[in-house]
């Protein structure tokens, strides 16, 4: 990030009053309040170009729905300054979000995200804006705004200075390429159940071999297709 900016969002979409929504609140709202990161909501609809502020058409070619206009989206894109912030459409079928998208995300200057609704965008302004599709996943929202403020949620709680204990980020789900570890807190025994004794008996080392083992564990039951990843990744050279 440069040091003399803060995280800039940009969202364009026809519901400007879902923001910051959830994210005025707990951790990404105190960083809101707290000037780590600033969020801008355009309404679509103030560059229709009829009265009737219409963003909408038929979609060419028959079929069910109503497809949101490439001439009025680009010129809510194109008030927006080119400041080199990455420029993404939320979409079905974009490629899915990754936690390492979302931390290269992070490290940049911050993101402008345009939120589709009814069928989709005209293909041709993608396109023409070279617009980079991101999925949060394989259902169908009604709208993009959900997506982009779950979107804006990861990438905002690894904003320096957001998250109170900087280390919370650095070992949970998908950091190492594998599903997080089981925690526990008190009490010791609850409806029958203990907390496992390698975590209350204080050997760190046993601790972390447990925790990384059950990691292991977890992934390889529920998530063939990280286990893969991870089994065949590059090994760290020896120093
Ligand atoms: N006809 C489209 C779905 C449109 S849903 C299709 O079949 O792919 C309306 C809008 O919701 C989309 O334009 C997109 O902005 C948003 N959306 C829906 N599902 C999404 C998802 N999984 N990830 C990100 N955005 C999504």
């Amino acid at each position: 990030m440069g040091d003399s900016t803060m995280w800039r969002a940009t969202i364009l979409t026809i519901f400007p009053e879902m923001f910051p929504g959830p994210l005025g609140l707990s951790l990404a709202g105190k960083a809101l309040a707290g000037k780590l990161w600033s969020l801008d909501a355009h309404d679509i609809r103030a560059h229709a170009t009829d009265r009737h502020g219409t963003v909408d058409d038929t979609p060419a070619g028959g079929g069910p729905g109503m497809v949101m206009k490439a001439d009025v989206l680009a010129r809510a894109l194109d008030a927006i300054p080119a400041d080199g912030r990455p420029r993404l459409l939320m979409s079905a079928r974009g490629r899915p979000l990754t936690q390492a998208r979302v931390a290269g995300l992070a490290k940049g200057d911050g993101l402008v995200a345009l939120c589709g609704r009814f069928e989709g965008v005209d293909e041709r302004l993608i396109a023409a804006r070279g617009l980079e599709e991101v999925s949060i996943g394989d259902y169908v929202l009604s709208g993009g705004e959900i997506a982009a403020l779950a979107l804006l949620d990861a990438c905002v709680r690894l904003i320096p200075g957001v998250m109170g204990k900087e280390a919370s980020g650095a070992e949970e789900s998908f950091i190492a390429g594998l599903l997080e570890y089981p925690q526990y807190t008190r009490p010791a025994v609850f409806e029958g159940r203990p907390i496992p004794e390698v975590l209350t008996g204080g050997d760190h080392g046993k601790v972390k071999a447990w925790r990384q083992a059950e990691a292991e564990r977890l992934t390889r039951e529920r998530r063939p297709d990280l286990w893969k990843a991870y089994e065949s990744r590059p090994k760290k050279p020896r120093t």
